[in-house]
């Protein structure tokens, strides 16, 4: 993937101040760029930005290119990377640390949008349904229509059940979501 340069008048010392200051931040300027948090990452080839990179970028300010960057929202927090680290930094923390920042700054890209529709989904069945996901992610990602004769061919084989399970109760679930929302809003 083609990246744009970075260019030092796009470094925000308010962003790095940010990032310091939560629980993870602390040992974000120690990192040496050892890079064995990218090696542990078994999905760093589909992120545009490596753990490894997004520690530096942290460490530069940079703050569009962070919060756009596909890679918080990619991590499947494996926590491989937070094991691994030599300097105790947490980067699986650091992309969950991200992610209210960049919605809080009003980021938008397909990835955000599926993580809406995904925890929309949880919320309100209390179960993943592939099907659900799909087909409401795909209303609000029209580049989706190309994948209808794939998801066609897997409702064929039986590998996208239609039926939707759901959780007889899904108080308690409603309220982790609500703790989740409050302590988005303080941040
Ligand atoms: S493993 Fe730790 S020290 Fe090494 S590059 Fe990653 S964050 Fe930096
Ligand atoms: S926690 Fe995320 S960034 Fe770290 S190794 Fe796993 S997928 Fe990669």
């Amino acid at each position: 993937m083609k990246k744009e340069p970075i260019i030092p008048e796009s470094r925000d010392p308010a962003f790095i101040e940010q990032v310091i200051k939560t629980p993870v931040g602390e040992k974000i300027p120690t990192c040496m760029q050892c890079g064995i948090c990218a090696g542990s990452c078994p999905v760093s080839q589909e992120m545009d930005y490596s753990p490894r990179e997004l520690v530096r970028m942290v460490q530069l300010g940079l703050k569009k290119e962070v919060l756009s960057s596909s890679t918080i929202w990619i991590c499947t927090t494996c926590f491989s990377c937070s094991v691994r680290c030599p300097r105790g930094i947490h980067p699986t923390e650091l992309m969950e640390t991200l992610k209210p920042i960049a919605i809080a700054e009003g980021i938008k890209n397909r990835n955000v949008k599926f993580d809406n529709v995904f925890s929309d989904v949880i919320k309100t069945n209390g179960r993943a349904s592939e099907f659900l996901l799909i087909s409401k992610y795909s209303l609000t990602e029209p580049g989706m229509i190309k994948q209808l004769p794939f998801g066609l061919s897997m409702m064929v084989k039986g590998k996208l059940p239609l039926s939707i399970q759901r959780m007889e109760n899904t108080r308690e679930l409603e309220a982790i979501f609500n703790l989740g929302e409050k302590s988005r809003e303080k941040k």
